[in-house]
């Protein structure tokens, strides 16, 4: 198999994870289309990276022409299409199978021939998700953690078919955006969110319970695992449609009912109540400072 050096990414999704994909490629010297099935999305997607290469310039972590370089590299695409002439596509849309089997199907005819596929989802089967495209020897699972800028992880996940040069390649292309690497095996959420997003539960299941209020669990478990975010401020973070969606995962693909999602961050989510991206969660985020929903 041949493998193109990776110069150009295109990214699909430019919500919260694949404009910060698209910012640390961009920082990392690659050209980067990003795509959104709403435009309006990619503009967010770009005011945010312009404010996050801000933020980052005004901490003194990178130089103010560092900023205007990677920006210059971002272009918007408008069409799925346009991202399959990059040498590397990333996955980044909605934490949903048959969305992201969709765009592969709607890209595959679209791609070079030795693009490279990934996708950064949290939970779902890099097999299945490759099996609806032309090359599943060519896709990869590339999981970056939330803030992508500021989290050094990136989880690798082979599927089934997955060859060893797009392995190589792939771990090499995180390692060259300063990111340390941990590879999973192709099971449900992998390790990161396999510990992380049932504990999430788990805490959604104590506030349901009445075993404590929203301000109780977080800080129990702040001060008392010495946890950096609270359980129910973490899962407002992550965005409680993504929780929701990999407990199914975890549920559907283990068969084991002691991943089912808690009925009320079933309730959150049906309410539009998605967390800091919604305005609204188990905080509400609407005012100064965020104010416990329950
Ligand atoms: P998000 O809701 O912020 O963004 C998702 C984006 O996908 C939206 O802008 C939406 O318009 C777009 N989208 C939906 N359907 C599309 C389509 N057909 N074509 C193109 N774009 C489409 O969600 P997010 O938090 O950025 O999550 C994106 C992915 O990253 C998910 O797979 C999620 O599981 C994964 N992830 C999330 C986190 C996290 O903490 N939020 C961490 C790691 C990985």
């Amino acid at each position: 198999m041949d493998m193109v050096e990776i110069r150009s990414v295109g990214v699909i999704g430019a919500g919260q994870m694949g404009s910060g994909i698209a910012h640390v490629c961009a920082l990392g010297g690659y050209d980067v289309l990003l795509h959104d099935v709403s435009p309006e999305r990619i503009e967010a997607g770009l005011a945010h990276i312009d404010q996050a290469l801000s933020r980052q310039v005004s901490r003194g972590l990178i130089d103010a022409a560092a900023k205007d370089a990677a920006l210059a590299r971002i272009k918007p695409a408008a069409e799925l299409q346009a991202v399959g002439g990059s040498d590397l596509a990333i996955e980044a849309a909605t934490e949903n199978e048959e969305v992201k089997k969709s765009i592969f199907r709607a890209l595959s005819p679209h791609l070079g021939p030795d693009t490279l596929l990934a996708s950064n989802t949290s939970s779902i089967s890099i097999t299945r998700l490759a099996s609806a495209t032309d090359r599943p020897e060519r896709f990869i699972g590339l999981h970056f953690m939330n803030p992508v800028p500021r989290m050094n992880l990136v989880e690798i996940i082979r599927g089934i078919a997955t060859g060893a040069e797009t392995y190589e390649t792939a771990v090499n292309f995180a390692r060259s955006l300063g990111k340390t690497t941990a590879n999973a095996e192709d099971f449900p959420a992998f390790i990161v969110n396999r510990v992380l997003v049932p504990m999430i539960n788990e805490a959604i299941y104590t506030l349901y319970e009445g075993v404590g209020t929203v301000e109780a669990i977080d800080t129990a478990m702040k001060l008392g695992a010495n946890h950096p975010m609270g359980p129910l401020e973490l899962g407002d973070f992550i965005g409680l449609d993504t929780v929701l969606s990999i407990m199914n995962v975890l549920y559907d693909g283990l068969a084991d009912s002691k991943y089912r999602p808690c009925p009320l961050l079933v309730k959150y989510v049906e309410a539009g109540w998605l967390g800091r991206k919604a305005g609204r969660g188990f905080y509400d985020y609407r005012g100064e400072t965020p104010v416990p929903t329950r």
